[in-house]
C-alpha cells in the first residue's frame, strides 16, 4: 500500500486536527439531554426505542383470531431453530385445509434477528418490548404464542377506495361500450358507416371524400373500354391492310364454300346407292 510520508510540521497540524475533532464531539455532548435511565425506578415511565425487539408474539384481534395459516415458512427461515409451527389437517366446504394446533417460540434460543417476523407473508408475527424475560427453569422459556381455543382470521375482502372504484366503473362501462360495437354489425350495416365521420377531423374527412370520388373515377374508367372494346381492332390497321384482310377473308370464305360444295356433290351418289339396296334386295 502507498504511504505519502509527511513532514514533521505536517504530522503535527494533523494531530492538533484529530484532537481538535475529538474535544468538539465531547463538548457537544456535554451539553445534550441525558438519556440514562434510571431503572428500574422508572420501570413505569420507561419507553424503549421503536426498534427494540423484547420477545416474539402472534397478536389476536377481540374475536381471538390470528393471522398465522401455519404454512412453517417462519420455522424455515429462523437461523437457530426457535420456532416449531404443530399443524393439522382439517376439511372445511369439501376443501383440505392446514389449520395451526400450536406455535412454540424458545425464547432462550432467539437471537433476535427479526428474519422470521421478516419472512411471513401473512404479518401474523411480530416482536413486542418486554424484556423482563428472567426465569428460574428454562423450560419456562418455550412460549406458545397462538392462544387457546384460537383460531385464524377469515380473510377480509380488500377494501377498495373511491378512485380505485371509479377506475373499476369506468373500465366496466368500456367494456360494455366495445361488446356492444362489436355487436352492431351483426344487427344493421347503418351504425358501422357513421362511425368513422366522428373520428376524423374535417380536413381529413374531405381527404377521404377525394380519394373516394378518384377511386369512383378510377373504376368507372376501367368499365367503359370493355364496352368499346369491338370498335378498337378498326383502328389499329391502316385502310390498306385493312383491305388485304377482308380479301385474305373472303378468299378464305370462297375457300371454305367449295370445298363444302365438294363434299355436297359427293354425297348424292352415296345416298343413292343407300337408297337403291332396299329395291334390289326386293
Ligand atoms: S407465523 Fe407466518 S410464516 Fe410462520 S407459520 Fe404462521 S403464517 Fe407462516
Ligand atoms: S428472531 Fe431470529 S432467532 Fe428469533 S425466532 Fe425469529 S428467526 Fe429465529
Amino acid at each position: 500500500m502507498y504511504y505519502k510520508e509527511k513532514s514533521y510540521l505536517g504530522g503535527l497540524a494533523d494531530g492538533i486536527k484529530s484532537v481538535a475533532v475529538g474535544l468538539k464531539t465531547t463538548m457537544r455532548e456535554l451539553f445534550v439531554k441525558k438519556i440514562t435511565q434510571q431503572y428500574p425506578e422508572n420501570r413505569k415511565e420507561l419507553v424503549m426505542f421503536d426498534r427494540f425487539r423484547g420477545s416474539l408474539t402472534m397478536p389476536h384481534n377481540e374475536k381471538n383470531e390470528h393471522k398465522c395459516v401455519a404454512c412453517g415458512i417462519c420455522q424455515n427461515a429462523c437461523p437457530n431453530g426457535t420456532i416449531n409451527v404443530v399443524s393439522e389437517m382439517v376439511e372445511e366446504d369439501g376443501k383440505k385445509k392446514k389449520r395451526l394446533v400450536r406455535y412454540e417460540y424458545n425464547l432462550g434460543s432467539c437471537i433476535f434477528c427479526n428474519l422470521c417476523v421478516t419472512s411471513c407473508p401473512h404479518g401474523a408475527i411480530e416482536f413486542d418490548q418486554s424484556f423482563e424475560n428472567a426465569v428460574f427453569d428454562r423450560s419456562k422459556l418455550i412460549l406458545q404464542l397462538n392462544k387457546p381455543g384460537s383460531k385464524v382470521a377469515e380473510k377480509a375482502k380488500p377494501q377498495l377506495t373511491p378512485e380505485m372504484q371509479a377506475k373499476i366503473e369506468a373500465a366496466k362501462a368500456a367494456k360494455a361500450a366495445k361488446e356492444a360495437a362489436g355487436a352492431a354489425p351483426a344487427e344493421g350495416a347503418a351504425a358501422p358507416a357513421a362511425k368513422p365521420a366522428k373520428q376524423f377531423s374535417p380536413e381529413m374527412q374531405a381527404k377521404i371524400e377525394a380519394a373516394k370520388a378518384r377511386k369512383a373515377a378510377k373504376e368507372a374508367a376501367e368499365s367503359a373500354p370493355v364496352a368499346e372494346k369491338p370498335a378498337a381492332p378498326a383502328s389499329k390497321f391502316s385502310p390498306e391492310m385493312q383491305a388485304k384482310i377482308e380479301a385474305a377473308k373472303a378468299r378464305k370464305a370462297a375457300k371454305e364454300a367449295a370445298a363444302k360444295a365438294g363434299t355436297e356433290a359427293a354425297a348424292p351418289a352415296d345416298g343413292k346407292v343407300e337408297d337403291v339396296k332396299p329395291e334390289e334386295t326386293k
